[in-house]
């Protein structure tokens, strides 16, 4: 049976806490609950870790957060040898804040990589210190120190960072919000959420289901450490936090 999961960090990313009811706990251990603020891995940002409590006050460790069958469904992974809470019972959640902060920092800067370099994205990671985009980019013009000093531009204006959403509709008249080159958003659901960046969505908006932060400036000071050749129109983008190491 696939549950329905409601994902809270969908439209409040800064919630470290909240309860939540056991619905369910699958024959791997994998623990589902009837809404979760932990965002589950997908589209290139890991899922979040941290802690259920339990009635008792005992806490059940999260390792990984992943979908189940479908990306509606949200698995709370528990390490091995774990007390299994029962279904029904009541739990509270708090995400370990400190990593899924630097995620959300990273996510955005991605945004803002893609926005100082409008190609297509061939993949991406996120991770805590280190992220990488790869871009199909026919100009190898560009420079860790030019692509570095715009972004940090984007992160210096501030730009108001929030989410709409749009129908399968609008998303079809304006293929340009998609930027990815094998990753289609899901249609059929009525409803796609783009993710802006200004006033009236000025710098950038995209389709993306990520956590993110709320203005460019809590990005903070970011790098692209590394362009990496990867064939011949491919180009691979680290970026990462603080600032350019002398060279
Ligand atoms: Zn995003």
């Amino acid at each position: 049976m696939v549950h329905k999961t409601e994902a809270l960090f969908r439209d409040d990313a800064y919630l470290r806490t909240a309860d939540a009811m056991v619905v369910a706990v699958n024959d791997r251990g994998g623990i589902i609950l009837d809404r979760t603020i932990f965002y589950a891995t997908s589209g290139g940002q890991p899922g979040d870790t941290g802690t259920l409590e339990r009635p008792d006050g005992s806490l059940i460790a999260v390792a990984a957060t992943i979908t189940g069958e479908t990306k509606d469904e949200i698995i709370h992974v528990p390490p091995p040898e774990q007390s299994a809470p029962v279904v029904g019972e009541r739990v509270k959640l708090a995400v370990d804040w400190q990593r899924r902060h630097l995620l959300m920092r990273m996510h955005t800067a991605c945004h803002l990589l893609t926005v100082v370099c409008p190609f297509p994205i061939t993949g991406a990671a996120v991770s805590e210190d280190d992220s990488r985009i790869d871009f199909d980019i026919p100009d190898a013009s560009f420079t860790k120190e030019g692509v570095t000093a715009r972004l940090m531009e984007l992160v210096r204006a501030d730009h108001r960072v929030f989410t709409r959403l749009i129908t399968d509709e609008e998303l079809a008249a304006n293929p340009g919000l998609v930027k990815s080159k094998n990753v289609r958003p899901p249609v059929g659901t009525g409803k796609i959420r783009l993710v802006c960046i200004g006033e009236n969505a000025s710098i950038d908006s995209q389709p993306c289901g990520g956590t993110h932060v709320k203005s460019t400036g809590e990005v903070g000071e970011i790098h692209v450490g590394k362009i990496e050749k990867k064939g011949r129109e491919n180009r691979r983008f680290r970026i990462r936090f603080g600032p350019m190491p002398a060279a």
